[in-house]
């Protein structure tokens, strides 16, 4: 039998109007560590829909002086928030990595991330609001202003648990809305310790408030609760669905972000060393979590078997470990559950005709036996139809598709329900300018990964990645704010 570790392990409890409560429920859920699965991060509240009631009701309280601060008033706000992140960060990162696997270093690049998101958008609150429209009547003042939400509802995925959860209330915060944020279970503790920081820097009760639980009672709460607003959700398509439905219904607005199936194209005159490390890092880096992670990997026919080699090479060199080691590359998956999603698609990938060339099996040696770790994975002679060049798998596996022209590479990288992002190797103008007008992707990013995001322009899909809207960067006013038309007559 394995013994639980439990020594010194924390509850974390909800954030309601300025106090840290324990649920209504009586009930915790364990957050544990996919690395180690005997290991307890920590525990979270389960909450029930009381608790969620408190919590709206505490939003809309403070909504009426919230909103009456100037926006450079919120930006100080959040100015500290970001100093308080900053002096915390390894304890973060340290977290998100005993959490959901990824490496400490991928983990201080999504904290220091989360800390830049917060001085950009304090920046926001005093940028501006609106224009001066000339009116058809000479005598008149008529000017657009935009207004918050109220009461908004965030519910986010685990893979990024510090920068998705702050790239949703920051925004939301710096134009005057007041939040309820529900983040992924799984990863709930780096959340709180998030949550943690904006208490530290001083924000006022009921500004933002915290409560954990499973998706389908405070999630769909969230949907269903006619004192919120607005809600904004980054996780699966199936449950994105769900979101846009229930917000219909009731008349909410809502900005929903899902999966991807993001391609790589591989041009015959490519910097194949690039690509090679482009495609690495951008399908295997967080182990393939990233919805923007790189899936496909379209390669024309002179450079395939070139291409091919460059890349098993490097991909064989990959270290797998626990991300708190030094020279881990690729942590566990997050979950037993992802885990055995990872390995169900690997399966299917075999069973309809793809050829396996690296990894494919569950790690179980030297010491990885009790976590979630997976071997990076390859396969080609893959073709549009196969499961593993349709669904998003959220892990660490490649597919290669080989084609002859550039029309054709396009033409298979669309044919999925999904268009996040996508990326192309080559150094022909005519290429790259085929790929910008053709390519139906919310970003595309000519000779660099599929991962790469930027926090100052708009991120978002097209097709079934998204609902249309864009989050980050000054697009995030879009849809934490509604314009005012307003006519001034003496
Ligand atoms: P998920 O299962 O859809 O969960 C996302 C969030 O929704 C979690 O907080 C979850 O809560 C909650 N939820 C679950 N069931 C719900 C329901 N019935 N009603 C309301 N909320 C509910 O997604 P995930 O597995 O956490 O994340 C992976 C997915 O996120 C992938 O598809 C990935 O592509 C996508 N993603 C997209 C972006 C983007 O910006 N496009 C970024 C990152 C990730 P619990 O988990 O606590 O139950
Ligand atoms: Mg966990």
């Amino acid at each position: 039998m394995n013994t639980i570790i439990e020594t010194k392990v924390k509850t974390y409890k909800n954030y309601i109007n300025g106090e840290w409560i324990v649920a209504s429920t009586n009930q915790v859920d364990a957050s544990i560590n996919p690395a180690n699965k005997e290991e307890i991060v920590g525990y979270v509240q389960k909450s029930g829909k009381e608790d969620l009631d408190q919590a709206v009701a505490a939003a809309k309280e403070a909504q009426v002086s919230w909103r009456k601060l100037s926006g450079s008033a919120r930006g100080e706000y959040l100015y500290k928030i970001a100093n308080v992140v900053e002096r915390r960060i390894d304890e973060i990162a340290e977290s998100m990595t005993k959490e959901m696997g990824k490496t400490l270093p991928e983990s201080k690049g999504e904290t220091a991330r989360g800390i830049a998101i917060l001085r950009y958008y304090a920046g926001e609150g005093m940028r501006k609001i609106g224009d001066v429209i000339p009116s058809s009547d000479s005598e008149a003042l008529m000017f657009t202003s935009r207004v918050p939400l109220g009461v908004v509802g965030l519910i986010t995925p685990w893979n990024f648990p510090a920068a998705i959860p702050i790239w949703k209330i920051a925004p939301a915060l710096i134009y005057g809305n007041t939040v309820v944020f529900k983040p992924a279970q799984d990863a709930a503790v780096t959340a709180a310790k998030i949550a943690e920081c904006f208490e530290e820097a001083g924000l006022p009760a009921g500004v933002l408030n915290f409560v954990t639980g499973s998706g389908s009672v405070i999630g769909q709460g969230i949907i269903d609760h006619p004192g919120i607003n607005g809600i904004s959700f980054t996780g699966s398509d199936q449950v994105g669905k769900l979101v846009a439905q229930g917000a219909v219904a009731r008349g909410a607005k809502y900005q929903l972000e899902m999966g991807g199936k993001n391609p790589v194209i591989i041009a015959n005159d490519a910097d194949l060393d690039q690509a090679v490390e482009a495609t690495i890092n951008g399908g295997l880096r967080s182990t393939g979590q990233k919805c923007t992670a790189t899936s496909r990997v379209i390669v024309q026919s002179e450079v395939y078997e070139e291409f091919k080699a460059k890349l098993l090479e490097k991909v064989k060199e990959i270290k797998v470990g626990h991300g708190l080691q030094g020279e881990t590359w690729m942590g566990p998956c997050a979950s037993e559950n992802q885990l055995q999603t990872v390995l169900s698609y690997i399966e299917k990938g075999i069973a309809e005709g793809a050829t396996l060339l690296h990894g494919g099996k569950r790690i179980e040696a030297n010491g990885l036996e009790h976590g979630f770790f997976v071997e990076p994975t390859v396969f080609e002679n893959v073709n549009s139809k196969m499961s593993i060049a349709q669904e998003e798998i959220f892990g660490p596996v490649l597919a290669f598709i080989k084609v002859d022209t550039i029309e054709q590479a396009l033409e298979i990288a669309n044919d999925v329900q999904y268009g996040l992002s996508a990326s192309i190797f080559t150094k022909d103008i005519g290429n790259m300018l085929s790929f910008i007008n053709e390519m139906d992707a919310g970003l595309v990013r000519i000779n660099a990964e599929s991962a790469g995001v930027e926090l100052q322009a708009p991120f978002g899909g097209m097709k079934q990645s998204s609902s249309g809207s864009r989050e980050q960067g000054q697009a995030a006013i879009e849809f934490f704010t509604a314009i005012k038309t307003v006519f001034v007559k003496a």
